[in-house]
């Protein structure tokens, strides 16, 4: 076969999902939580707060005693001592015409139904003058009133943040059941390339794609493994699969993928094993192959870095959305006019790179080749694969980078 059969952008993601091996589940200690996917279901083991707290400095009261209150005309209570933070044992109970001193999170005593901002009162010895009246509820939060025992905190496939830690920690799980983040095998396939720290001779290129591959999936969740440069050589190249393979949950090549004759990806992956896809309808990045090696999913990439990124977002990335049990993928978008007209092949869905400021898409044409353009851009806007083109003015979500 010499030319490729091409498969829409939506089954070779439909395709990916589907190879994607299942999450799994392992448990880390809620101050390193951020950052990871939650795993499952988490429930408040207790009632939040677990009494009724007063939120400011000040005093615990009836409110009745408040009513009408001024500077003018403050009402007289007499204070009966005060809150210990920590303790709930000071059995103090205030009745009519009573206060006690209470500090911001101390427990309300019995009788109180709020409490009155310090700077709202006057200390006249056992007397405190009181120049503001207080609702019932004012100032205090109720036992439960954040989260009740057994509530549903938060769901599985959410990213957490170190807000959430805090949370998290407040409801008793020390150790959080997350994703275990995906280890993802590297390997840049190429006689013309050469490692970072080489200067290039005549006819090399650095190998840009390792880096910026294993840059990215660090970035989102997964840990990558470098297997260096592997030359266009059969043997070199089976070896280094079967290693990455046999360590990893999948692997990405990069070059080689297309159908000329040094281009051996393919025929590696099919010896042992199975291509499914070799050819997708996106631009960049048609010369992709998704394949199936012992039960792992195996992606060839396009070699040129450019192409290799948008594959990456665009095909693998799904694929490891769903290892990573992630309810919503995380890429950050943003809504822009299209600056100028964009013209596209029909049939194939194209990302194009641009540049936004102050909500304007401007696109950067730029041979396919160049690095550049991926670093002078913001961002990709997709033109699906029914449209020939998209209009000067047209509404356009940014897949920012
Ligand atoms: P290929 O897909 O192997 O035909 O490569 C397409 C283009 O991408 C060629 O110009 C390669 O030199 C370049 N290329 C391939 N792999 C890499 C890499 N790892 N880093 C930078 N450029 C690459
Ligand atoms: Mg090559």
């Amino acid at each position: 076969m010499r030319f490729l059969s091409v498969v829409t952008v939506a089954e070779a993601v439909r395709e990916g999902v589907r190879i994607a091996p299942a999450t799994v589940t392992e448990y880390v200690l809620v101050e390193q939580s951020a950052g990871r996917v939650l795993a499952a279901v988490i429930t408040a083991d207790s009632d939040i707060p677990g009494f009724d707290r007063s939120v400011v400095d000040g005093y615990a009261v009836r409110s009745s005693d408040t009513t009408g209150a001024s500077d003018a005309v403050p009402s007289l209570l007499q204070c009966m001592g005060q809150i210990a933070m920590g303790t709930g044992g000071t059995n103090l109970v205030i009745r009519d015409g009573e206060c006690i001193y209470i500090p911001t999170g101390g427990i309300l005593p019995q009788g109180a139904d709020a409490a009155v901002m310090v700077e709202y009162t006057e200390d006249a010895g056992d007397t405190i003058l009181i120049k503001k009246p207080v609702s019932h509820g004012e100032n205090v939060l109720l036992k439960d009133e954040d989260f009740k025992k057994g509530e549903i905190v938060f769901r599985p496939g959410r990213r957490l943040t170190p807000q959430d830690a805090g949370v998290l920690a407040a409801c008793g799980s020390a150790r959080v059941p997350v994703a275990k983040k995906p280890l993802v095998g590297v390997i840049s396939t190429g006689n013309e390339l050469v490692p970072v720290t080489d200067i290039p001779g005549p006819g090399q290129v650095r190998d840009a794609n390792a880096s910026m591959l294993a840059a990215w999936l660090s970035e989102y969740g997964c840990v990558p493994k470098l297997y260096g440069i592997v030359r266009d050589e059969r043997e070199a190249f089976e070896e280094i699969i079967a290693i990455a393979l046999s360590e990893c949950d999948l692997v990405l090549l990069s070059g080689g993928s297309s159908k000329d004759e040094r281009d051996m990806t393919a025929g590696v992956i099919a010896g042992k094993g199975e291509v499914l896809i070799h050819g997708i309808a996106i631009a960049p990045g048609k010369p992709t192959i998704i394949g199936m090696i012992a039960g792992k999913p195996v992606f060839g990439l396009p070699g040129h870095p450019a192409s290799a990124f948008v594959v990456l977002i665009a095909i693998v990335r799904p694929l490891l959305d769903r290892m990573l049990g992630l309810e919503r993928p995380l890429l950050r978008t943003v809504k822009a006019t299209l600056a100028q007209n964009v013209p596209s092949q029909r049939g194939r869905e194209e990302y194009v790179r641009v540049r936004v400021e102050n909500n304007v898409a401007t696109p950067l044409f730029g041979k396919s080749g160049l690095l550049n353009t991926l670093v002078r851009s913001d961002g990709l806007i997709r033109i699906p694969a029914g449209y020939e083109g998209l209009e000067m003015g047209s509404d356009v979500e940014v897949i920012l980078w």
